[in-house]
């Protein structure tokens, strides 16, 4: 250690587990020099790459000739506070992810570059003195026009574009056309604060929504953690919205953070009909512009309400009042590469750091959810009706063992669809597969299509006449007959393609549609057929799981799950309770508006326990059976687990880093953690890598974390660890 006048500790993005410590420049006004700046710096060969000062200090490693200057400082003020540094660093500590790569997934991607804060502050529009009297109906042929100048007349002082952005969409062009009429102008005035116009809600809270809202109101200024636990359909964002308005009343924000497939406009849309204030939306569908400006109003506090898919977790808020999740249960909220963090776990990490309650909604908690209600760390709030006073659904379990079938579909199923029909009720078909058929194989010698890279069969796709690797996305040419013996091959197993053709054949005249990712991949497709369903216009709809979750389709009758048996016998031990959220989160489309609802459940397992528990007793009794299992078996929530993941492209290199990794934490611990592997992972060869894992688990978090560090320090630099990808996954979420 030597002492220095004065160090700046940096974070730069690289794989490397440390910060870099630089000489401030000559430039620099040393009083102004504080944690949070960026920073430009040289870096190995690179000249000019953008750092964050983490700290400041006098004390470093290195003597002072041997340390760099920066080249300047990018920002007048700190990108991030304090507190959010520390944040950060709390991240870094307990994924054992490398700080800077933490700290720049945090920040926006234009500010990851050199670019001036300045640069994206917006415009700001205010009224001129024709447009303040000017009667609105006096612009005909423009109602935005109209409804933009309303809303600035009745503002009566300065917006952010953002903000008016944010309540009308798309209002660019609109605010462009009132500068032309000299009605509006661009306004050298800051806004101070957005305005607060909140809508009265249409309905009365029903009893359940009203206790959950008062008990959450009564702890409103302490970090307490709530599940809202509910059907689908029971009135959990009603319970949110009431929250979030006595919260933004008390001058706060919210962060509300949706799965990715619950982001849907029309969600957002549910938002702003009620809250006209200032909403910063974060997911990786927006410009980087727009991103950045919504990530300034959640910073400086002008957004009241900030809404977003996992990563918005890292948004930083000025006055934080309340911390909600949606679907806390969902696996989208668990990074899966890189920086694999939980964006549930991070919320209530932030919530207790920050004092202010949190809200994990969901009908079918996680496992790891209902263990902390039981355990008394969390406050269990129950919406027992649905709302719109809907009955929860009939099931129907059907054997199809030897039974009739039409393709994927039995002739029990078929039968009910065309009752439905007749009924004019709308029909939703719940397949977890995309494509045509699953296998194409040889009946006379065996061949069988398999993607090389990965050893997995091919998936015909009879829409684009190919075969497709689902784990690696290859493509190939499809072939008909087989390449060993020349025999016709054979299409065995369904996708929802498939099920769309033997339906058109069923049922010519009903309308129907797959919705499904090869059907919805431009930008506006999904919101057409979520149109379309609601208007009445589709009969039939076939969907993947991207279907299953989080609408709302009031004349759903029938769903029918097509292959109920998917997952029953996986060695995943998640497995059981994710198929149990998919299975109750499917039947919760049906029976949502005031017709009663019927779910067909088709399986070749009718006595499996798992449909008995769920279907009978329903997912809390399901989960606790569960819950008795996992405790019994030392698995998580009852213990704690890190996985060492590899991939290579020779197995055994994989598997000798595996072996050499598990003796050396051995060695440090003492045998003190239980440690399994190397086991091969569900998908055990991908893009043509090997894949192998090394499990650690242990009852005591402290004790697993305690020698990670030290531990990844010597892999690093360990011989074996050249031949291969590892990376390390605090609280995995999968096997795959
Ligand atoms: P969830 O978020 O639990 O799926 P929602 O809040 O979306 O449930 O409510 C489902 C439907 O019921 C929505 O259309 C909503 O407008 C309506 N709803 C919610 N609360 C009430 C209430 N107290 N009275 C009448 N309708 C309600
Ligand atoms: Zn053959
Ligand atoms: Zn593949």
């Amino acid at each position: 250690m030597t002492t220095h006048p004065l160090i700046l500790r940096v974070a730069i993005a690289t794989p490397l587990r440390c910060l870099f410590d630089y000489l401030p420049d000559a430039a620099s006004n040393l009083k102004n020099l504080q944690p949070g700046l960026r920073v430009s710096v040289s870096f190995g060969r690179r000249k000019d790459i953008t750092g964050i000062v983490v700290s400041i200090s006098n004390q470093s490693d290195h003597p002072q000739h041997k340390l760099k200057k920066i080249n300047h400082v990018i920002d007048e003020h700190p990108v991030f506070n304090h507190k959010h540094l520390r944040l950060l660093k709390w991240a870094s500590d307990y994924y054992h992810y490398p700080i800077g790569e933490v700290i720049f997934s945090a920040l926006p991607s234009s500010l990851r570059k050199n670019n001036s804060i300045t640069k994206y502050n917006e415009k700001i529009w205010c009224l001129t003195e024709k447009g303040a009297d000017f009667e609105t109906k006096l612009i005909k042929q423009a109602p935005k026009q109209s409804r933009l100048l309303n809303y600035l007349q009745q503002r009566r002082s300065p917006a952010n574009e953002s903000e008016i952005n944010s309540i009308y969409s798309r209002s660019k062009p609109s605010l462009l056309s009132l500068e032309e009429k000299g009605l509006i102008r661009r306004s050298t005035e800051d806004v101070t604060d957005g305005i607060i116009k909140i809508n009265r809600s249409p309905f009365t809270l029903n009893k359940d929504q009203q206790s959950a809202t008062k008990e959450v109101l009564e702890s409103i200024d302490n970090a307490s953690i709530f599940l809202l636990d509910g059907l689908t359909g029971s009135g959990k964002t009603e319970v949110y919205m009431t929250l979030m308005e006595s919260v933004i009343r008390a001058g706060k924000q919210c962060l509300i953070l949706l799965p990715e497939i619950g982001l849907t406009p029309q969600q957002i849309q549910r938002f702003k009909d009620r809250f006209e204030v200032n909403i910063a939306i974060q997911h990786s569908g927006l410009s980087e512009t727009e991103r950045t400006q919504y990530w300034l109003a959640a910073r400086s506090g002008k957004a009241k309400i900030v809404i977003g898919t996992r990563s918005a977790i890292w948004t930083p808020l000025a006055n934080p009042g309340l911390y909600i999740i949606d679907e806390e249960h969902d696996l989208s909220y668990k990074q899966q590469d890189g920086f694999r963090y939980s964006a549930r776990d991070m919320l209530i990490t932030r919530a207790n750091r920050d004092k202010v309650p949190a809200i994990l909604g969901s009908a079918t908690p996680s496992l790891e959810t209902l263990y902390n209600v039981k355990k008394d760390r969390y406050k269990h709030l129950i919406l027992s009706t649905r709302a719109a006073n809907a009955k929860p659904p009939t099931y129907r379990l059907l054997d199809i063992r030897g039974k009739k079938m039409h393709g994927p579909l039995s002739q029990t199923l078929v039968d009910e669809i065309t009752e439905h029909l007749n009924n004019k009720n709308q029909i939703l078909l719940f397949l977890n597969r995309r494509g045509y058929a699953v296998h194409l194989f040889c009946h006379s010698c065996g061949w069988k299509a398999e993607c090389t890279r990965c050893e997995l069969p091919y998936t015909y796709h009879k829409n684009i006449n190919r075969l497709v690797c689902h784990h690696c996305g290859v493509t190939k040419r499809h072939i008909e007959q087989c390449p060993d013996c020349n025999e016709p091959l054979l299409l065995m197993g369904h996708g929802t393609e498939r099920i769309e053709e033997v339906l058109t054949t069923l049922f010519p005249q009903a309308t129907i549609s797959r919705i499904d990712r090869d059907t919805t991949r431009k930008k506006n497709a999904m919101h057409d057929y979520l149109e379309r369903i609601q208007s009445g216009e589709i009969d039939i709809m076939i969907g993947t799981q991207m279907l299953a979750k989080g609408h709302h389709f009031p004349n759903v009758t029938l769903t029918g799950i097509v292959d109920a048996d998917r997952g029953l016998f996986s060695t995943d031990f998640r497995a059981s309770e994710r198929l149990a959220q998919l299975f109750m989160q499917v039947s919760g489309r049906t029976g949502r508006g005031v017709k009663e609802g019927t779910v067909v459940v088709q399986t070749y397992h009718p006595e499996h326990p798992l449909f008995e528990q769920l279907i009978k007793h329903g997912y809390n009794y399901f989960c606790n059976s569960l819950l008795q299992d996992r405790n019994h078996s030392s698995l998580p929530p009852y213990s704690h687990m890190v996985f060492l993941r590899t991939e290579a492209h020779n197995a055994n290199d994989a598997k000798h880093f595996i072996n050499d990794a598990a003796m050396q934490l051995n060695q440090l611990t003492n045998n003190k953690l239980l440690l399994f592997g190397p086991i091969p992972a569900l998908i055990e060869k991908r893009s043509g890598r090997y894949r192998y894992q090394l499990i650690i688990q242990s009852q005591s978090r402290k004790a697993l974390h305690t020698y990670l560090d030290r531990w990844l320090d010597k892999i690093e630099s360990s011989k074996s660890a050249k031949k291969v990808r590892w990376s390390l996954d605090v609280d995995p979420q999968d096997m795959a």
